[in-house]
């Protein structure tokens, strides 16, 4: 891996801006539903603590558009952080009228900053050169470890990262640790190697599916993505959801597993319903008559995805089955997530969906890794290079 990683700095008295992925779900009321992120950050905040207390920690949290709303502000998950590392945390709202710099030379002992939602400033997503200059007052290192941002050309994510010199920019631990476990599916995954993708949009995963088909044995492919493919193949699949113009994305698909012998799987039969908000389910087996949609893989589908799981020796997931967040149609990615988890294999996931619904099922720490980037993931996957990756190469 050609960058630098945060244990090569000397951080002894530097000050750091440290860039995490702090995007924890919330829950309306301040309350983190799944605090992840803000776990797999620790290790790296741990190591530069060690050398440096001045350090400044960034992030992004949901959408905000450029302006402040109040349900994304960062303030809970500094309760948490300063929880969990045992440290005060000076929390600062305005960055741009007052710079931090002022701020880093009369921290404590015990005290980091951490910065409001960047994205409160629409300058972030417009990866602004002036804003990452006012970022950058008074940092001596720079490091990334907000893997989830990676695939963004964001201020805090590229252009700050391009105002300092290539050995003063490094990446954290747990990029580290991402890009590891990527590459081994990119390249030298053993085999069979079973990739399994749901979701619902073909368009959104077609870029992955034709990188991953170059390596793969099998693609077992469920949620609403499978029904664009039946009815590529000519079945009938009343009112699923399907995308519109996906053909020839589709016939693409096909013929790179043609070439490599990849096996794709589709549903055999479906848990359907007339609406998604029915909680009157039908198991269908093939055609699914007009009336009805099919939001979950049926029994049998489930049965015959497990024989190539129990088979495989390395599995990637992405992407719910079915609209796992109705009971009625959890099933099958319940039963997907216990039987990867059932098996002693390298296994990988990636994506929000998915890791709710391993976390529903009570399994994440059976898997191999989880990601904790699902647009980061499946981009790199893809074999995209990512904005805030490129800034970090060190040729
Ligand atoms: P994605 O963001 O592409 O991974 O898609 C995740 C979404 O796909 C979830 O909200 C699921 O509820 C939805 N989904 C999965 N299966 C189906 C289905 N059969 N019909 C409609 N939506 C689905």
């Amino acid at each position: 891996m050609n960058f630098n990683t945060v244990d090569k700095l000397s951080l002894q008295n530097k000050t750091v801006f440290l860039r995490l992925d702090l995007n924890v779900p919330l829950d309306g009321q301040g309350n983190i539903t799944d605090d992840t992120r803000i776990v797999k950050a620790l290790p790296t905040l741990r190591h530069i603590l060690k050398q440096t207390n001045k350090i400044v920690v960034a992030s992004h949290l949901g959408r905000p558009k450029g302006k402040p709303v109040p349900s994304m502000s960062l303030e809970p998950v500094g309760r948490k952080l300063s929880e969990l590392l045992n440290l005060e945390l000076a929390f600062v709202k305005d960055y741009v009228q007052t710079p931090v710099d002022q701020l880093l030379h009369q921290l404590g002992k015990n005290r980091i900053i951490l910065l409001e939602n960047l994205r409160f400033y629409s300058q972030e997503t417009e990866n602004d050169k002036e804003f990452a200059q006012v970022l950058a007052k008074g940092i001596d290192y720079y490091v990334s470890d907000a893997f989830g941002a990676l695939h963004r050309a964001h201020a805090s994510v590229a252009a700050l990262a391009e105002r300092f010199p290539k050995e003063r920019r490094a990446i954290g631990f747990l990029v580290e640790q991402e890009l590891k476990t990527l590459d081994k599916l990119k390249k030298g995954s053993k085999a069979p190697y079973t990739v399994i993708i749901g979701g619902s949009k073909v368009s959104d995963k077609v870029g992955v599916l034709l990188n991953l088909v170059n390596h793969c044995n099998h693609v077992l492919i469920g949620g609403a993505m499978a029904y664009s493919f039946l009815k590529f193949q000519g079945t009938r699949v009343g009112t699923s959801l399907v995308e519109a113009n996906v053909g020839s994305l589709i016939s693409s698909i096909y013929e790179s597993a043609e070439a490599r012998k990849v096996s794709i799987h589709l549903p055999l039969d479906h848990v359907c319903a007339k609406t998604m908000d029915s909680t009157e389910t039908k198991v269908i087996e093939g055609d699914i008559p007009d009336a009805y949609a099919g939001f979950d893989i049926g029994p049998l589908t489930v049965d015959a995805y497990k024989k190539v799981i129990f088979a495989s020796k390395t599995i990637f997931w992405n992407g719910p089955l079915g609209v796992f967040e109705r009971p009625a149609f959890r099933t099958g990615t319940s039963a997907i997530a216990k039987a990867i988890a059932d098996h002693d294999c390298y296994s990988v996931a990636g994506g929000g969906d998915s890791i709710a619904a391993i976390n529903f099922a009570k399994v994440a720490d059976k898997f191999t890794h989880i990601s904790t980037g699902g647009g980061a993931s499946l981009e790199y996957l893809e074999g995209k290079i990512l904005p805030g990756l490129k800034v970090l190469h060190l040729i």
